[in-house]
């Protein structure tokens, strides 16, 4: 399976920008349902033409090398070629996050070949019954895989995101089975983000302990079939067996000096980010071999669960596992 390293290039400076929170789909987990309805109240849902192609004028300003193209659902406003268009003729890298649906539609495929450098698709689940649950939008499996053989099908480099919740852990390896037989590049496994909401964590996510076998097994299968697996928000001290370091995408996005843009916020460092929503236990962590590059799980699950599930690294048995 091919790589995409330089993504955790810091070479490659990147900036996540919101177009804004309208999406055709009503997942379980979405982490930015509140901030849609905060953004609904104040008439600001979505960014305007004009404004997007500032921000794309300033990150460039920047030195930005790499644009991710991020929402709610960029795919479904009427200005989205001309948008991609746009950042194509300053000759940097594009990133599409999509759930893949408006993929299927052949027509927009042809208006956007050969412009985008990497599609990041979600999947929720290995099949209809639990991914349109997850979406909470009926024929919404079928549009994201159509929407997957079609980039696929033009050359695209398509990598799988999967959101874990508690529909659809259990099925988390047949989920990766089915990215790699339609012909993904890079999987992506994240632990679910409530921005601080515990009744949303009680509600939408499993412990770690619910998720560990399931995680194991993906991780097993990953490294016996040479796949490009990356896990998010899932650190070593979560799971019992040792794997390679490179499978954390935690790790190697700290290395990457990634800056976002949220609608109406500012920009910051990944490292700033998650300083700001991650948590560790400092008298568990300080003996850890990762301290100095981790920081920690979502505050809302220790707030929830404490630091139980936090044990730290004292030793790493095969030193291979080092590697990135
Ligand atoms: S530093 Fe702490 S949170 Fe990070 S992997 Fe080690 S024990 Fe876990």
């Amino acid at each position: 399976m091919d790589t995409n390293d330089k993504l955790y290039s810091s070479k490659f400076k990147t900036a996540d920008i919101k177009l804004g929170y309208g999406c055709n789909d009503k997942c379980v987990h979405c982490v930015v349902e509140k901030l849609r309805d905060i953004a609904i109240q104040n008439k600001h849902l979505d960014l305007k033409t004009d404004e997007y192609l500032k921000e794309i004028d300033k990150v460039i300003s920047d030195g930005i090398k790499r644009i991710v193209v991020t929402g709610g659902e960029p795919t479904i406003r009427k200005d989205f070629p001309i948008i991609i268009d746009y950042i194509n003729s300053f000759g940097i890298e594009i990133f599409l996050q999509t759930n893949g649906r408006f993929l299927s539609n052949s027509n927009l495929i042809d208006k956007i070949k050969n412009k985008i450098n990497t599609y990041i698709i979600a999947l929720h689940g290995p099949n209809e019954t639990i991914h349109d649950i997850v979406t909470q939008s009926s024929n919404s499996f079928n549009q994201t895989v159509q929407g997957i053989k079609n980039v696929v099908k033009i050359g695209g480099n398509v990598c799988g995101k999967t959101v874990i919740s508690k529909l659809n852990y259990k099925t988390l390896l047949q989920t990766c089975k089915l990215y790699n037989k339609l012909g993904v590049k890079e999987i992506y496994i994240a632990y679910p983000h409530s921005s601080g909401e515990i009744d949303y964590l009680k509600k939408i996510a499993p412990t770690y302990t619910q998720i560990k076998p399931y995680i194991e097994q993906c991780l097993t299968w990953a490294i016996e079939n040479n796949i490009n697996l990356k896990l998010e928000s899932i650190l070593p001290c979560n799971l019992d067996k040792e794997f390679p370091i490179k499978y954390y995408y935690d790790f190697t996005e700290f290395l990457a000096q990634k800056k976002y843009k949220m609608l109406d916020e500012n920009y910051g460092s990944w490292e700033e980010f998650t300083k700001m929503d991650k948590k560790k236990d400092f008298s568990k962590c300080q003996k850890c071999v990762f301290n100095n590059f981790c920081n920690g799980i979502w505050h809302e699950y220790t707030n929830l669960y404490g630091f139980e599930q936090i044990r730290p690294i004292t030793k790493i048995h095969d030193k291979s596992n080092l590697k990135f």
